[in-house]
């Protein structure tokens, strides 16, 4: 057996609960440990490996990308990343710019700097449950005390309005509102998808107030739900979309799409040291055209549905719920989730918390049928199981 976990126990930084699994390599919906035990990844990195592991595709654009050039600051144009550019701003009509940051919580941030540039507001109306991550701007739009306390004060201007509630937010959108920031389908949450009536208010009451409408699309992202992004199963389009997660095959990338209506952006109000790196670009464009070849978003859709039919049919008094889009699927439990987790990694599969009570199952979308069918024969053999003393 491999020391890792002990080596990271000891001079890693602290900040992770660490589990006592080594994964050495990938390959598809398979991840395998250190002494070649294989596992079906539920969990796709909370939902960077839409793609699978180790696309070779992605691996292939990486190498050669590597060996032609690394990094080249925004200042100066590049091949990749023009085409990145190109493709990006087609990806959701009305949103034709594109800012590049390395991660999730750089996107969010980004977009809240838009939006207060843009409209000479302070305030960003965020969403109970919300998660849009840990730097101080995002975190100040994340809800949840584990994430917020000890590290007081956060940014002044936030505000959180209970979700999928129209009333709510009538009531937070004032003249001063910035923006509207709201999960598309809550991750980190619970795993909540958001109601068409709460969306399309969302937008009527922001273009009533003069506020932007962001949405966080950095875990619904790229194929996830069953569309390219879940915003567009409403017919709604946001002011600015933060995407990054499975944007670049898993390689570190985040990128924000910008509408027309977000203004000021002028040189030097924003920027990246990483930010549009051809290596990330040339990544990125990879993971993209495979996304389309495959069709992904609709391998999720169907996939998806399969998956959910089939949790819904397991009989056990633990379940309260199941729910989710496409391939971003939450079950809800009246018990606390932990034990189940750990039988499921017992039964060589690797699946996701949503809180204290919520399993959330974010497979890459290249999982086959046969693999779902082995994820829920483990699932209706664990659920059913007492385990209220663990
Ligand atoms: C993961 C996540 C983030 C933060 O992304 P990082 O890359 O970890 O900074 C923000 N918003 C949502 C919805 C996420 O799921």
């Amino acid at each position: 057996m491999s020391n890792y976990y002990e080596i990271e126990t000891k001079y890693g930084a602290g900040v992770y609960a660490k589990q006592q699994l080594s994964i050495v390599r990938g390959q598809g919906a398979m991840l395998w440990d250190a002494d070649g035990n294989a596992y079906i990844d539920c969990s796709s990195g909370h939902g960077v490996a839409n793609l699978g592991h180790a696309h070779p595709k992605v691996a292939a654009a990486v190498a050669e990308q590597a060996n032609t050039l690394i990094t080249l600051f925004e200042s100066f144009p590049n091949d990749k990343r023009a085409a990145l550019m190109e493709k990006m701003a087609g990806l959701v009509p009305g949103l034709n710019r594109v800012f590049f940051g390395n991660s999730g919580t750089e996107s969010v941030e980004a977009a809240i700097k838009f939006a207060r540039l843009s409209t000479g507001r302070p305030n960003i109306v965020a969403a109970m449950r919300a998660f849009h991550g840990r730097t101080y701007g995002a975190l100040s739009a994340t809800f949840n005390k584990k994430y917020r306390e000890g590290f007081e004060p956060l940014l002044p201007g936030f505000s959180h309005a209970s979700y999928n509630n129209i009333e709510a937010l009538e009531k937070a959108i004032t003249e001063q509102t910035a923006a509207v920031l709201l999960e598309v389908v809550q991750g980190e949450g619970g795993v909540y998808p958001a109601s068409a009536e709460y969306i399309q208010a969302a937008r009527r009451i922001c273009d009533e107030r003069g506020a932007l409408l962001i949405v966080d699309e950095i875990q619904s992202g790229f194929g996830r739900t069953g569309k390219m992004f879940a915003i567009m199963h409403y017919g709604v389009t946001p002011d600015i979309l933060t995407c990054a997660k499975s944007l670049a095959g898993g390689v570190p990338m985040g990128a924000v799409l910008i509408g027309e209506k977000v203004r000021n952006l002028v040189p030097g109000v924003h920027g990246s040291t990483f930010g549009g790196n051809p290596l990330s670009c040339a990544a990125a464009l990879a993971a993209l055209s495979v996304i389309e070849e495959e069709n992904l978003p609709g391998q999720a859709a169907e996939k998806g549905a399969y998956l959910m039919e089939k949790l819904k049919a397991i009989q056990s008094p633990n379940i309260r719920e199941v729910r989710g889009l496409g391939l971003m699927i939450g079950i809800e439990l009246k018990v606390k989730v932990a034990p189940y987790l750990k039988a499921l990694q017992e039964r060589k599969i690797i699946a996701l918390n949503a809180g204290m009570t919520v399993i959330r199952l974010l497979p890459p979308l290249v999982i086959t049928y046969e693999q779902i069918d082995t994820v829920v024969a483990a699932l209706s053999e664990v659920l059913v199981m007492d385990m209220s003393n663990e």
